[in-house]
C-alpha cells in the first residue's frame, strides 16, 4: 500500500531514485541504513552504481511513459540524482507520487536565466548577466558586461561544456553561433575563491546548512574540496543564510548545493544551484554528524533532519580516470576514507570514487 504524501515513511517503505550514478548509489546506501528499500530507475545498460546497492531496478529510458508509471506505482516517494530530469518525466511521476524536490526547484535549476532571475529576486547577488537570443542581443550584452565575459547555454551545460570566455563583441557572436542555443552572457568575475554550501530542508520547514567549503577545479571538473573553507566566519554565516533563503523560497524538500564566487572584497555571488546532493558535499559522509545523503533521504521520507555539525576538518579529493589505479596506495593510508563507486571501466574524466582525509577540527 502506498503511503500518503504528508506522512513520514516508515522503515521498509520504498524510495524511488531517478538516475543510476554515484550520487544515487550513496543515497541508496544512506536509505538502506535507515531501513528503507530503494528502487532505481536508470537507462544505463552496463554500469549502474546505484542499481548495484538497491533492492529494485528498472532499466528504461526517461521518456518511457509506461515504465515511469509502473515505477511510480511501485514506490512511496520519488527523488532524483541529477537536475536535468525532463519536465514531462517529472510531470508523469508527480501525477502518481510525490516528487521531492518539487517541480519549481527543477524548473529554476534547469535554465540559467530563470535561475539567475530567481536568485536576484531574493536580493542575493549574482554575476551581472543578460539574455542572449540572437546576434543583436549578443552584441548588446557584451557592450554592457565586457570587457571580459562568459557566454553560457541556458540549458544542459555542465563541467564547463556549453561555456566560452569572450573578450569582444565578435567573439560573443561567434560563440553564440557555435552553441546554436538560447544563452546568457555573464560578466567575468575575478573571484578569490569558489565556494559552495550544502543545505537541507525538511517537509515541515526545518533547515540544516553545512559549513561553507572551498572547491578547486581541474579541467572544469571538481578536483578537491576543503572543509571548512578558509574564509572569515561572517562569510560562512552569509553563505549558509543565502542557502537557507533559497530553500525557504522554493518551498524545497531535500538537499541543495549552492555554488558561489567569493570576491576579493568578501562579497558572495551565487553562480548556480543544484537541486540534489552535490559532489562538494561528499566530505560530510566522514566529517559530519549526518551526511548530505542521510539528510536528503530523511527529507524526502518526511522525517526531521539531524544536525549538520562538522566534527572534523576534511579534504575530499575526487578519483578521476586513472587516479583509481592508486587504490593500493590509498588503501595503505591510515587517514584516508575511501569511497569507490563500483564502476568497472576507467575512462578519462570519469568520476571513479573519492577519498576524504580527516584532520583535527580547528
Ligand atoms: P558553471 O558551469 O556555471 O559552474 O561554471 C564553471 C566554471 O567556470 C566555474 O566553476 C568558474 O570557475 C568558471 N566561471 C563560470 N562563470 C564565471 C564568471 N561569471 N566569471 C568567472 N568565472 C566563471
Amino acid at each position: 500500500m502506498p503511503h500518503a504524501a504528508s506522512q513520514k515513511l516508515p522503515p521498509n517503505a520504498i524510495i524511488g531514485i531517478l538516475g543510476g550514478g554515484q550520487l544515487g548509489r550513496m543515497l541508496a546506501m544512506a536509505a538502506a541504513e535507515l531501513g528503507f528499500r530503494v528502487h532505481v530507475f536508470a537507462p544505463d545498460a552496463d554500469d549502474c552504481p546505484a542499481g548495484e546497492v538497491s533492492a529494485f531496478r528498472t532499466q528504461s529510458a526517461y521518456d518511457d511513459e509506461a515504465a515511469l508509471r509502473r515505477f511510480a506505482n511501485a514506490v512511496d516517494v520519488v527523488t532524483y540524482e541529477f537536475e536535468n530530469v525532463p519536465a514531462r518525466t517529472a510531470e508523469i511521476l508527480a501525477s502518481i507520487r510525490q516528487v521531492r524536490p518539487g517541480a519549481r526547484a527543477l524548473a529554476v535549476a534547469q535554465d540559467r536565466l530563470p535561475e539567475k532571475d530567481f536568485i536576484a529576486s531574493l536580493g542575493i547577488e549574482t554575476a551581472p548577466y543578460a539574455a542572449v537570443d540572437d546576434d543583436e542581443s549578443a552584441r548588446a550584452a557584451f557592450r554592457k558586461l565586457g570587457p571580459r565575459a562568459v557566454l553560457k547555454t541556458r540549458q544542459l551545460g555542465y563541467d564547463g561544456k556549453g561555456q566560452a570566455k569572450v573578450s569582444s563583441e565578435a567573439e560573443t557572436v561567434e560563440a553564440f553561433a557555435r552553441f546554436m542555443s538560447p544563452s546568457i552572457l555573464e560578466g567575468f568575475i575575478d573571484f578569490e575563491r569558489e565556494v559552495s554550501v550544502i543545505a537541507a530542508r525538511s517537509a515541515d520547514g526545518g533547515i540544516e546548512a553545512y559549513d561553507v567549503v572551498e572547491n578547486e577545479h581541474r579541467n572544469h571538473i571538481l578536483h578537491r574540496t576543503i572543509a571548512p573553507a578558509r574564509v572569515a566566519s561572517t562569510v560562512n554565516e552569509n553563505a549558509r543564510e543565502i542557502a537557507a533563503r533559497i530553500l525557504a523560497n522554493l518551498d524545497y524538500v531535500g538537499v541543495i548545493g549552492v555554488e558561489l564566487f567569493l570576491t576579493r572584497n568578501g562579497r558572495l555571488l551565487v553562480n548556480e544551484i543544484a537541486p540534489r546532493v552535490h559532489n562538494s558535499g561528499h566530505w560530510t559522509l566522514d566529517a559530519c554528524a549526518t551526511s548530505q545523503f542521510e539528510q536528503h533521504i530523511r527529507a524526502v521520507a518526511g522525517w526531521p533532519l539531524r544536525s549538520a555539525a562538522r566534527h572534523s576538518n576534511a579534504e575530499m579529493v575526487n578519483l578521476i580516470g586513472d587516479d583509481a589505479k592508486d587504490w593500493e596506495v590509498l588503501a595503505a593510508e591510515p587517514n584516508a576514507c575511501i569511497h569507490f563507486y563500483g564502476k568497472r571501466d576507467i575512462k578519462p574524466g570519469r568520476k571513479m570514487g573519492h577519498v576524504t582525509r580527516l584532520f583535527a577540527k580547528e
